[in-house]
């Protein structure tokens, strides 16, 4: 019998069962699909990123003796679509059986189950051998609980993968150092170059101008500087144990000017097509800890690790627990849409167009500046939440829609009412200044919250607690919140500073 099997841009898992043997009556099925090209507008060295890591898997898979189609984005014969290729080339080709890994996004897992229904042969869905939990482990794991604690999962993950682990206790005694992990870059001398892989994607650039694909953000063709093959991405995991992992957890949360990496890993997107997987990620990590105890602190490590272990698995659990309805919550009933400068980084607000513009300009951001800079000004403005995952699916290098939205609207918007976070991410120029330098040299002022000059952060952030009062007062976290409002003397001006760039978004 004659077998397809499907492997999507996400799926680039080398050492996944199906290709542990060679087997000539598989063929593999690989495609560049304007389905994927046009459903959101995405950043330029997204696509490529995908489209060469792609290729350069079915480069491998050849080499490896397996049989592979490869349809570019230009090539004469694809559909531009999932359902009209396969059934195409079923037909054609006369398979027997058609096989794919079960996807990752909702749409595609629709997609696929549509596809199974129409075709005239047997389909088999296997699992990716990606993840460490199942789709439904988290759903069982809360089952009955109306809040989904992030730390009881990352704990039982601990425990379940033995990571960090004495027996059934921390190694250390301790689960959690967070505390430890907020602080401010001071000194500039500790940072260290990324690891950046520099490849001439000029063709693929060129491919994508000529069929008109609509893309957002910059991109030099001849340094592309994203790992594209497992091999890269490895070299990626290992520089970041030898550089960079000593420092991580201090200055995870730190926002700077001076670099637009600090110590982060740039792991996402070799995560996320799967060239690399958590685990492998988690304990390589674990074990170079164990070996250089002597110079890297266990704060360091815990922090990296519960970002994978805890958190990466943790969003899918809620993806596939809550869509596809969580894709419409929108718990404050916000209307606004984003501001222009979003698209371009043009605002005289430092904070935001030093985040905009290197996302713009390296499709990269790291987790603070999309939650406390980006995230957190689209909820203190009230954009609709629509409007807000649109901009974060697009933008990012890493951006799929199970790890994206369930970060943007709920994480960061609150938009879920409470289900990933226990109060809404918000935060005054307070926590921006204390973070980093994007206040030293702002044409706002972080000190000031009525007046010219003062900065929207300061008045917005108000406003957003008393338009949301009702929703927000007996959330036992946020209480207090209310005390000190209630107290403060000059009320009215602070809402109408508000209601001033509110009504002025554009031309902050
Ligand atoms: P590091 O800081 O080095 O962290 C290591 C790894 O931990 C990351 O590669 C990632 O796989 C994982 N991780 C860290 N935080 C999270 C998290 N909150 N959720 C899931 N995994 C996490 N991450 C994406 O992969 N895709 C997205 O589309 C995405 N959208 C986001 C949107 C918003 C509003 C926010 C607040 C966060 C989003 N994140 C997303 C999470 C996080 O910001 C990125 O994973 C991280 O910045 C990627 O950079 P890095 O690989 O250098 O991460
Ligand atoms: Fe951002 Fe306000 Fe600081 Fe300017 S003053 S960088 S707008 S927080």
């Amino acid at each position: 019998p004659k077998t397809l099997r499907l492997i999507l841009g996400d799926q680039l898992n080398s050492k996944h069962s199906w290709f542990s043997e060679v087997d000539p009556s598989i063929t593999y099925l690989m495609m560049e699909m304007r389905q994927e090209t046009d459903y959101v507008t995405h950043h330029i060295q997204k696509i490529v990123g995908f489209f060469l890591s792609m290729r350069t898997f079915s480069e491998e898979l050849i080499e490896a003796g397996h049989q592979v189609l490869y349809f570019t984005l230009d090539h004469p014969e694809n559909q531009q679509n999932l359902s009209d290729q396969i059934q195409w080339l079923v037909q054609k080709e006369c398979f027997d059986r058609f096989e794919y890994q079960l996807p990752d996004e909702y749409r595609l897992d629709e997609l696929v189950n549509e596809l199974c229904e129409k075709l005239t042969i047997p389909s088999v869905a296997v699992d990716s051998e990606h993840f460490m939990t199942s789709r439904e482990f988290l759903k069982d794991f809360f089952k009955g609980k109306k809040t989904f604690l992030m730390e009881s999962f990352y704990r039982e993950m601990r425990k379940k993968y033995h990571i960090l682990m004495d027996g059934s206790q921390p190694i250390t005694g301790q689960w959690n150092y967070d505390q430890e992990n907020r602080q401010a870059l001071k000194d500039r001398k500790l940072l260290k170059k990324a690891l950046i892989h520099r490849k001439d994607v000029s063709s693929i650039v060129e491919m994508l101008e000529k069929s008109g694909v609509k893309t957002l953000g910059t991109i030099d063709p001849e340094n592309f500087p994203w790992p594209t093959s497992r091999q890269e991405s490895l070299e990626v995991l290992e520089y970041f144990c030898k550089n960079l992992l000593e420092c991580f957890g201090a200055y995870q949360d730190a926002l700077t000017t001076w670099d637009p990496y600090l110590f982060h890993s740039r792991l996402s997107f070799s995560l996320n097509t799967k060239m690399i997987s958590p685990l492998e990620v988690v304990q390589t990590v674990e074990q170079y800890w164990y070996q250089h105890q002597d110079r890297i602190s266990i704060a360091q490590v815990e922090g990296f690790i519960r970002q994978i272990l805890g958190w990466r698995e943790y969003m899918r659990g809620i993806y596939w627990a809550k869509m596809p309805d969580f894709a419409e919550l929108n718990f404050f009933g916000h209307e606004r849409k984003l501001p222009d400068w979003f698209w371009t980084g043009k605002t005289k607000m430092n904070c935001l167009s030093q985040s905009i513009g290197q996302t713009l300009e390296l499709a990269y951001a790291h987790h603070i500046q999309r939650l406390m800079v980006t995230g957190n000004f689209a909820l203190l403005a009230g954009i609709h939440p629509d409007e807000v995952d649109r901009w974060y699916l697009g933008i990012y290098i890493d951006a799929i829609e199970w790890v994206e939205i369930t970060n943007t609207r709920g994480m960061s918007q609150f938009a879920d009412g409470g289900i990933v976070g226990t109060k809404p991410y918000v935060s005054s120029a307070n926590y921006i200044k204390k973070q980093g330098n994007y206040c030293d040299t702002c044409a706002y002022d972080s000190g000031k919250k009525t007046g010219p000059g003062s900065c929207p952060f300061n008045s917005l952030y108000w406003h957003f607690y008393a338009r949301n009062r009702e929703n927000l007062e007996k959330n036992p976290r946020i209480g207090m919140m209310y005390r000190t409002w209630d107290k403060m003397g000059n009320k009215q001006e602070v809402l109408n500073q508000a209601e001033f760039y509110l009504k002025n978004l554009d031309s902050l």
